[in-house]
């Protein structure tokens, strides 16, 4: 390991804001220890770079072959589209150094659009909601 090399987080767009509403779910138990330790190191501070396809999230994911998701016959150019989107919304383009806490900042601003046009298809809407619902309850987004 080069040891002058600071370790950076790899994430993709539509990751930086579903991430924001991870509750322990997801496909498998090696995908989600995977997700909590990365989830758990973009808390604690360090450097998120943003990524243009596959990220450190889908490194586990059971539905990755090679670069491109096969979660059906749509998914990798339906996420690539989310990913464009999402990056637009938060202000952001691919390579771009982020802090967590920075994108956290954006999601109360911009969950509504997000909702609107992807939320409402989405496999999990109903695990996203159970985070984002006592939450809108208080306000806060
Ligand atoms: S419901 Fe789907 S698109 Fe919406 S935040 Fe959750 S994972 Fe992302």
């Amino acid at each position: 390991m080069n040891l002058l090399l600071k370790p950076v987080i790899r994430l993709r767009g539509h990751h930086l804001i579903c991430l924001h509403f991870f509750s322990g779910e997801g496909y498998d138990s090696e995908f989600v220890e995977n997700l909590r330790k990365v989830l758990k190191r973009a808390e604690a501070g360090e450097e998120i770079e943003v990524s243009s396809g596959a990220d450190d999230v889908c490194r586990k994911c059971p539905h990755l072959r090679g670069e491109r998701c096969l979660y059906d016959k749509n998914a990798e150019d339906e996420i690539r589209e989310m990913d464009w989107s999402a990056l637009k919304l938060l202000g952001l383009e691919n390579r771009r150094k982020v802090k967590w806490v920075e994108i956290r900042e954006k999601i109360p601003g911009i969950l509504q659009g997000w909702s609107k046009d992807y939320c409402r298809e989405c496999d999990w809407r109903t695990v996203c909601e159970q985070v984002i619902m006592p939450l809108k309850h208080q306000s806060v987004l």
